[in-house]
């Protein structure tokens, strides 16, 4: 049994008196508001603490209320999020404010059921936002907290496999501190991200040592166990930076689901290596998809859009767009210092920035 023999007050004194002296001071921890914790924990899901601090100040100074992201325009959301990618992420919060509002009189409901019914919220977030904000000793186990806890309790079981995430919430269930579960929620994150670090955890630092199984045997090195990914996939794209005669640029919004769903593009299509040179599977793909004539120009940059399971490999050209263009809601040509108020996605963004440099 896991717990035999687990000091279990020792390791909640030892790992919140270390957090009340050590933690980080972040502009989400200023006050407990649900609203700002909520954003904030759906903006450290597959970013990295300093990259979010300014994009949460800047949307918390833009959207400061749930009312207020609940009201807002999806464009005016979207470009908010501009540059944080996994856009889903905020669809989903945008879909779940909403839903607050109309449903709870915008409180965030403090229910666990209730909370974790809404658009975007897993267990992990479920647990983060009840404890931080409400104090309810629900776990909030993420990848951090696996790797801290596996070598904590010396667990071998494979963390990318969905059944173990099971495993360290039950474990959580037993050893959260029922007076303090924000600040021992908090620990344990702040404790993976400062010093039981992936590579060469900081044990000698390390405030739970004596709690530590992995460093008394010290495997702490080889834990946790997560078997590799299957091979990501990789896709040849060919982009078109356009411009009409009136040095307008064609624009193009993806469908409202899939990948980047609802953000502005430069056109672009999948190359296929098989057939003719990109240039002309592009002016081909112009012509079929948006009866468009293009005459594609220089390739001036190429650059990776990396997803979790897929590479863009993008080859970015110049060319121009010979007659006129069928506007729609999906296509536009726009003035160039209009650009900046559409939300395109961060690969996007330095493609306009490469072709600003070419085009002085
Ligand atoms: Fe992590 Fe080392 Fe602390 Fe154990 S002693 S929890 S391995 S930092």
């Amino acid at each position: 049994m896991l717990l035999e023999g687990f000091a279990v007050e020792d390791f909640q004194r030892d790992l919140i008196g270390w957090f009340e002296k050590e933690q980080r001071d972040l502009p989400w921890r200023k006050d407990n508001d649900p609203y700002k914790v909520w954003v904030s924990e759906i903006m450290l899901q597959q970013t990295k603490v300093d990259t979010v601090i300014p994009y949460f100040n800047k949307f918390i100074e833009q959207f400061p209320t749930l009312e207020a992201l609940a009201e807002a325009d999806e464009e005016e959301v979207m470009k908010a999020w501009e540059g944080l990618g996994y856009y889903s992420r905020i669809r989903n919060l945008h879909a779940a404010v909403k839903e607050v509002k109309e449903q709870y009189g915008g409180k965030i409901p403090d229910n666990p059921e209730q909370f974790s019914k809404l658009k975007g919220v897993g267990p992990y977030t479920t647990g983060a936002v009840l404890s931080i904000a409400y104090g309810i000793p629900e776990p909030a186990v993420d990848g951090n907290v696996m790797r801290v806890l596996s070598r904590i309790f010396l667990v071998w079981d494979d963390i990318s496999k969905t059944g173990t995430r099971k495993l360290f919430e039950a474990i959580v269930r037993n050893i959260i501190s029922k007076e303090n579960p924000s600040y021992f929620n908090q620990a344990l994150m702040e404790l993976g991200a400062l010093i039981c670090v992936p590579r060469n955890p900081a044990c000698l630092l390390c405030p739970v040592q004596a709690h530590c199984r992995a460093f008394h045997e010290g495997v702490q090195a080889e834990l946790p166990v997560k078997t590799k990914k299957a091979n990501v996939k990789q896709v040849a794209i060919a982009v078109a930076v356009l411009k009409d005669e009136h040095g307008k640029v064609l624009i193009h919004k993806r469908d409202g689901t899939g990948l980047l769903a609802n953000l502005w593009e430069f056109p672009n299509c999948e190359v296929v290596h098989s057939q003719e040179n990109p240039e002309r599977q592009l002016e081909k793909f112009l012509k079929e998809e948006y009866g468009t004539t293009v005459r594609i120009g220089n390739s001036f940059t190429a650059l990776e859009h990396v997803f979790s399971h897929l590479v863009w490999k993008i080859t970015v050209y110049d060319g121009k767009i010979i007659g006129d263009v069928a506007e729609t809601e999906q296509l536009k040509l726009v003035d160039e210092q209009e650009i900046g108020l559409y939300a395109f996605p961060v690969s996007h963004q330095r493609i306009w920035k490469e072709y600003k440099k070419t085009d002085g």
